[in-house]
């Protein structure tokens, strides 16, 4: 299946340069899609591609129904190429293996098209060699890299390619787009996702990878705050020792701490984890000694870089709340 350019959500300046080009039939021979890991660059990269090849592409995009569009979607377009790491990097032979293609006769009338994704990963080697099909590209053969570090690339590269930034997204972005991914679709309550979002940088992507952990994490807090439990502590405790301010860690936790400051000083309308009020609302009513703000300590203990006394302290944070230190 191959999507339209309108698939892409909430990037509309970039949607815009890239119909510009194909409003123009004048697509650059190397173009260089660029932001954060997850908002939507290998999407709108494949959407442009598939528009490249597609023999009546429109506003949107491809059409879906030409001989093209059918070959693409069957994943053997003998004109597309998408090169994706082996291993950790993109390799010389990966690069060469795509140079050789290009200097195959086209298989048809139709553009050729390399996707390079993560083009941030290519070994020092790789990236010379491709910096030669840069600088002169086969006739009708098109280069999309996506780079979600564009700073590690080399400037050579950048400079042989028109560029195509992508930002960040807006939360409520951020929450609609992963409420519609087909792995979420009603699998986690909305106050989890719209944690996700707001802890996600922007990127749905992210929010996507954070969610099972966050549904998990959330879970595990709550009883803590609850309950002393020295083993529930211990664990929680173990798993942040090598951690530094990893994104999205501190996001169950404070979330519930609003929560239940808001609810024992007799407000809580708006609480964020709506689906937990019924357990909330009875923990609020038990306190800790320093009052439920207290929990903004772990804010400063999770800053702390790794180090085995970040263990200690969040043991030792624990056990004081509940009046056991
Ligand atoms: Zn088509």
């Amino acid at each position: 299946m191959v999507e339209p350019l309108s698939s892409v959500i909430g990037q509309e300046r970039a949607l815009a340069l890239l119909r510009r080009y194909l409003d123009a039939g004048a697509a650059p021979q190397g173009l260089l899609l660029s932001g954060e890991e997850g908002i939507g660059k290998e999407k709108a990269a494949r959407a442009f591609a598939a528009a490249l090849l597609c023999r009546r592409a429109g506003a949107d995009g491809s059409c879906g129904t030409c001989p093209d569009c059918r070959l693409l979607a069957t994943g053997a377009h003998p004109n597309f190429f998408f090169i994706a790491p082996e291993k950790q990097f993109l390799g010389i032979d990966e690069i060469r293996a795509l140079q050789e293609e290009l200097a195959l006769k086209a298989f048809s009338d139709r553009p050729r098209v390399a996707i390079l994704c993560p083009a941030d990963r290519m070994t020092p080697q790789a990236a010379n060699a491709l910096l030669k099909t840069l600088e002169e590209p086969p006739p009708g053969a098109h280069l999309i890299l996506v780079a979600h570090r564009t700073s590690v690339l080399m400037p050579t590269i950048v400079s042989r390619c028109q560029r195509v930034p992508f930002f960040p997204l807006p939360p409520e972005t951020v929450a609609e787009i992963v409420s519609r991914h087909p792995d979420v679709a009603g699998g986690h309550p909305r106050p989890v996702i719209l944690l996700a979002a707001a802890v996600s940088g922007g990127s749905p992507g992210r929010a996507l990878s954070l969610l099972p952990d966050l549904a998990d994490e959330r879970e595990a807090w709550l009883a803590l705050f609850t309950k002393l439990s020295p083993a529930g502590a211990i664990k929680v405790a173990e798993s942040w020792k090598g951690e530094g301010d990893a994104p999205g860690r501190l996001a169950a936790p404070l979330s519930l701490v609003r929560d239940l400051s808001l609810l024992s000083s007799g407000g809580g309308a708006d609480i964020m984890n709506e689906d937990l009020r019924g357990p909330l609302a009875s923990a609020a009513v038990h306190p800790p000694a320093g009052g439920w703000t207290a929990f903004r300590e772990l804010l400063s203990i999770s800053r702390m870089p790794p180090q085995p006394q970040k263990r200690l302290m969040l043991e030792a944070f624990f056990f004081g709340l509940h009046g056991k230190g």
